[in-house]
């Protein structure tokens, strides 16, 4: 959103290449701390209220892809075959309703933070560019081969970030009159050929650009720091008799016996001890405090109800699951057969994959009530994470 009275101003994420010096794969798309490089540039852009409209330009192979990835806010551009044409294909695809300003980003910086994209933003009031830079503080070496040949003086040395800013119709005009040989390294090149006047403003160390591998593992640890998790743990347990019936229902599976399960709703014991166990995890008491058992309404009910408040008091709060284990605890029935499609169908009510959510058995050995098969009992534990920016 951007004030009335102010300036319009969109964004160009550039991510037209190859990524080749990443064995082919291009960076943007590959995952980072679980969510991918470009989907990390695209909002930090989205979320700023400064930015009307993001425009992604990709490689015309990759915009199936990136459709699938990008919320649906994002225009998506193709590339030409140098940086200079994405640009180019970026800034036409804005033309429609062309904005004041322009901030063109390389989608391969996900670390692209609110401040400095307000650094640049606010720089335009009085240039026509502006660019984010850190000054160079290691010492700079020439050498051609793995030979030392001298030390380069550093002094007025900085390395250019992104994104770069300028007023939409000046660099529009500065990249058609582009008529130097090569392409051009980036926009501020771009800019200065054209006799723009552009200024440089701080730019963050953590803002680095994804190039090699161990750029990948940098940008993960810089997000572990900048991110605290706040990991939750809780149990459930839970034990239902045998009664009438034939046939039980364990972790959401139906499976026939000479016996049921008594109990005020469906009498579900695995996935009761799983509810437990992530309201356990949210210090929210347990099943009984949600669902009283006094109240009609929940006689006979299906257990996938009382996991699925659960669930949803998860993510109210922020949180997701990360995994569960689910142990029943009975002589019969045989329970192997039927752990996968528990694992699965309990997934499926949690918004997750059957690798995170594991479902065992144990007899006890005809000991105590679940030996001598009065009823069933089980156990649960649940991992909740919550990342909050
Ligand atoms: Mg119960």
């Amino acid at each position: 959103m951007t004030d009335a009275a102010g300036p319009v101003t969109d964004a160009i994420l550039v991510a037209g290449g190859k990524g080749t010096r990443m064995g082919g794969q291009n960076k943007v798309y590959r995952l980072l701390a679980g969510q991918p490089v470009i989907s990390r540039s695209a909002a930090a852009f989205l979320c700023h209220p400064g930015i009307r409209r993001v425009v992604a330009v990709v490689a015309a192979d990759d915009a199936e892809a990136a459709r699938a990835i990008l919320p649906s806010e994002v225009t998506i551009a193709t590339g030409g075959a140098s940086r200079a044409a994405s640009v180019r294909a970026g800034l036409a695809a804005l033309s429609d309703a062309p904005p004041d300003r322009v901030l063109i980003h390389d989608a391969a910086r996900p670390l692209i933070d609110r401040e400095t994209i307000a650094r640049v933003s606010e720089a335009l009031d009085t240039h026509d560019g502006a660019a984010p830079a850190v000054a160079v503080t290691d010492a700079l070496w020439r050498s051609e081969t793995d030979r030392i040949e001298g030390a380069v003086p550093r002094d007025g040395l900085y390395r250019a970030q992104t994104p770069q800013g300028f007023r939409y119709e000046a660099i529009a005009a500065a990249h058609a009159g582009w008529d130097a040989p090569g392409d051009p390294a980036d926009d501020v090149t771009v800019a200065l050929a054209a006799g723009l006047d552009v200024v440089m403003v701080p730019g963050e160390e953590r803002n680095l650009k994804l190039t090699l591998a161990a750029d990948m593992r940098r940008a993960e640890d810089l997000l572990g720091k900048g991110t605290p998790m706040d990991i939750r743990m809780g149990n459930g347990y839970d034990v239902h008799r045998f009664g009438p019936g034939d046939a039980v229902i364990l972790c959401g599976i139906r499976i026939p016996h000479g016996r049921g399960l008594s109990g005020h709703s469906d009498a579900d014991v695995g996935m009761h001890a799983l509810t437990d166990a992530i309201l356990g995890a949210l210090a929210e008491g347990d099943i009984g405090r949600h669902f009283p058992p006094s109240d009609p309404q929940w006689k006979g009910a299906d257990s996938e109800i009382f996991l699925t408040r659960a669930a949803d008091i998860a993510s109210g709060r922020g949180f997701r699951l990360s995994n569960a284990d689910v142990t029943l605890i009975c002589e019969e029935p045989k329970i192997g057969p039927h752990a996968a499609a528990m694992s699965a169908r309990l997934a499926a009510i949690l918004g997750t994959t059957p690798d995170r959510i594991s479902v065992k058995a144990t007899t006890s050995e005809r000991l105590g009530f679940t030996g001598r098969g009065e009823g069933i009992a089980a156990i649960a534990t649940a991992t909740l994470v919550s990342e909050t920016p």
